[in-house]
C-alpha cells in the first residue's frame, strides 16, 4: 500500500513584488523541502478556481481534493455546518452569520473587531429569541464564524455579498438579491435594532470599542454530498487543519479529523505540533493531509515579512519532517499545494492558477526547478481542469 501526503499552504501563491526586489515570498523564503519535491518530481499548475466562481478556499480545496465545483459545490456555509455535525432539512438553507460592524452605513468590520467568544454566544442566545417562531436557527461558531438556519427556504435563490470582500464599502448596495431576498434582509435589519439598545455593546462603548451592529448574511448553501474519498481511491485518510470549513470537506468527504492544540488557523498556530501530529497519523492513515491557514492570513494582512516567515514554517516543521518519516515507507508519494494565491499587494484571493509539486515512487523529475510560481508557469504541466491533479497525485505518474 501506497503512503500519501498532501500539505496545503492556503494562500501560498503570489506575484512578484516591489518591496521583495521582483520576487515572490515562495522565492524569497528558504523552503528547501518543498524545492525538494519539486526538484525530484512534478511542477506544474492547476485551474482550482474555475470560471465563474469566486476564487474561495472552499472551491479551491474542493478541486485539489477532486470534487469538480460545478457538480459539488453549493456554499461555504453548509461545509462549515458539517464540521460541526450539523445538517439541514430539505426546506432548509444554511447560511454564514457574521457578527459585523456597520458604521455610517459602511462595512466597517466584518469581525465586529474579531469578537470574543463569550460575547458571540450571548448574542446567538439572544438571536434564538428573538426570532423564535420563525423557522431560524442561529448556531454558535468560532467569534464571528457563525451559522443560521433558515426554514421554508426553498425556494429561495439568492446572491448574497461575502462581507469581506466589501471593506470599507456602503452596505446599502449589497443586500442580498433574488428569490427570498426581502426575509433575508429584514432579518439582518431587525438584529441591527436588537443590537442597537444591547447591553453587550453597552459594555464595548464603555471600553471604548466599536458596537457589534447587526449580522451579515452570506455564503448560503444546501448541504452537499461528497463521495466518499476512500470509495474513490481506495485508502483511508486523515485532516490536520485550523478552520472550520476544511473540516467540514474532511467530514463530507468521510476523512478522519486530527485536532491538534493551538492550530489556531492564524499565524500564530502550531507548525510544530501539526507537523508532529502529522507524522504519527502516517502510521495509521494511508494519506495525511496537513492545512495551513497561515500564508493565507499574513496576505491578508498584507505582510510580505510574515508571509515568508510562515512559508518558512510551514516547509521547516510540516514538510521536512513529513517527508523524511513518508520516506521511511517502500512506496510514498507527496504533494504540496496551494488552493489559490493570495497577493499580499492585493490582501485578496485570487483565481489565477496556483503552482503545486509533487513527488514519490514512480514519479520522475521532469521540470527539476525550485517551488515556485514562475517555474510552474514554464512548465508544461497545467491542469485545467484543476480537479483533475488528484488523480495523477494518487495514481498517474
Ligand atoms: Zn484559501
Amino acid at each position: 500500500m501506497m503512503k500519501y501526503v498532501m500539505v496545503l499552504p492556503d494562500g501560498a501563491a503570489d506575484e512578484p513584488l516591489p518591496q521583495l526586489d521582483g520576487r515572490t515570498p515562495l522565492q524569497v523564503a528558504a523552503i528547501p523541502h518543498m524545492d525538494w519535491v519539486s526538484l525530484h518530481g512534478r511542477l506544474g499548475r492547476a485551474v482550482t478556481v474555475p470560471a465563474g466562481f469566486t476564487a474561495g478556499t472552499d472551491v479551491a480545496t474542493l478541486s485539489l481534493f477532486g470534487y469538480e465545483p460545478a457538480k459539488y459545490y453549493t456554499g461555504r456555509a453548509p461545509l462549515e455546518a458539517a464540521a460541526q455535525g450539523l445538517s439541514a432539512g430539505p426546506d432548509e438553507l444554511i447560511f454564514r452569520c457574521n457578527f459585523v460592524t456597520v458604521l455610517d452605513g459602511l462595512m466597517k468590520d466584518f469581525t465586529a473587531g474579531h469578537i470574543a467568544q463569550a460575547e458571540a454566544d450571548r448574542l446567538i442566545a439572544d438571536l434564538n429569541e428573538c426570532f423564535a417562531g420563525e423557522r431560524l436557527a442561529f448556531h454558535a461558531g468560532v467569534s464571528y464564524r457563525n451559522l443560521m438556519f433558515a426554514g421554508g427556504a426553498r425556494d429561495m435563490d439568492l446572491i448574497c455579498t461575502p462581507p469581506h470582500d466589501i471593506p470599507s464599502e456602503p452596505v446599502a448596495e449589497y443586500w442580498p438579491r433574488g428569490a427570498g431576498a426581502e426575509r433575508i434582509k429584514s432579518i439582518m435589519e431587525r438584529s441591527a435594532e436588537m443590537l442597537s439598545e444591547h447591553e453587550v455593546n453597552r459594555a464595548r462603548q464603555e471600553e471604548g470599542r466599536d458596537p457589534v451592529t447587526q449580522i451579515w448574511l452570506w455564503g448560503q448553501g444546501r448541504p452537499t454530498k461528497l463521495e466518499p474519498f476512500a470509495a474513490r481511491f481506495g485508502c483511508s485518510g486523515a485532516v490536520i487543519t485550523g478552520v472550520d470549513l476544511i473540516r467540514g470537506i474532511a467530514v463530507c468527504m468521510g476523512m478522519e479529523l486530527i485536532e491538534v492544540p493551538g492550530a489556531t488557523g492564524y499565524i500564530d498556530t502550531n507548525y510544530q505540533g501539526k507537523g508532529q501530529a502529522a507524522v504519527r497519523a502516517l502510521d495509521q492513515f494511508d494519506l495525511v493531509v496537513v492545512h495551513v491557514e497561515a500564508p493565507d492570513e499574513a496576505a491578508h494582512l498584507g505582510d510580505a515579512a510574515e508571509k515568508i516567515k510562515a512559508l518558512e514554517r510551514v516547509d521547516e516543521f510540516v514538510v521536512g519532517p513529513l517527508l523524511e518519516a513518508v520516506r521511511r515507507s517502500e512506496r510514498w508519494r507527496i504533494l504540496v499545494a496551494p488552493d489559490h494565491p493570495t497577493p499580499v499587494s492585493t490582501r485578496a484571493h485570487s483565481a489565477v492558477p496556483p503552482p503545486f509539486c509533487y513527488a514519490g515512487t514512480g514519479i520522475e523529475a521532469v521540470e527539476k526547478q525550485p517551488f515556485c510560481e514562475s517555474a510552474a508557469e514554464a512548465s508544461s504541466l497545467f491542469l485545467d481542469p484543476g480537479h483533475t491533479l488528484i488523480e495523477r497525485f494518487m495514481r498517474g505518474a
